[in-house]
């Protein structure tokens, strides 16, 4: 999905560009404080949510109203951050027009902002500091992220 296979995930393409959802993740890091790669709930207590343990009833995902943000919770502390980042990107763009394809691109830019990625060689070494995002995640943003760099400042 975050390849842009957009048909193969079933989903509708996002309505949000890159640059806007990069500039979203920014000014959310710049209004909390808190380090890029923080445990995702200091972003979110910050930011003026309520984090909620537990999933909606008849809802299997994370959820949010705008105020507070539910996700189910789980032992798996990279799991468990990609689940409150999910719910914190829905919050995000709850007062944009944005479709779950949008939510799932914050996500992965809440995992490993665009502003701190060129830190790191690689996703594995990102890995070492992002404890709180899924090393799949870190691998798709990597390398989505890469692409989109090489596009604008490596091809002419
Ligand atoms: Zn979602």
């Amino acid at each position: 999905m975050l390849a842009g296979r957009y048909d193969e995930a079933e989903l509708e393409p996002p309505l949000l560009d890159d640059d806007g959802i990069i500039a979203i993740v920014k000014a959310m890091l710049a209004r909390t404080g808190r380090p890029p790669l923080a445990n995702p709930i200091h972003h979110l207590v910050r930011d003026g949510l309520r984090p909620i343990d537990r999933s909606l009833p008849g809802v299997g995902h994370e959820a949010t109203d705008g105020a507070s943000v539910w996700y189910r919770w789980t032992a798996d502390v990279r799991e468990l951050g990609r689940r409150v980042k999910h719910g914190h990107a829905h919050a995000l763009l709850f007062n944009e027009d944005h479709n779950e394809a949008d939510a799932i691109l914050a996500t992965a830019e809440l995992a490993l902002p665009t502003c701190v990625l060129s830190r790191y060689a690689s996703a594995d070494a990102a890995a070492q500091d992002a404890l709180h995002s899924p090393i799949w995640l870190l691998h798709q943003q990597f390398e989505r992220r890469r692409t989109v760099i090489e596009r604008y400042f490596l091809v002419s």
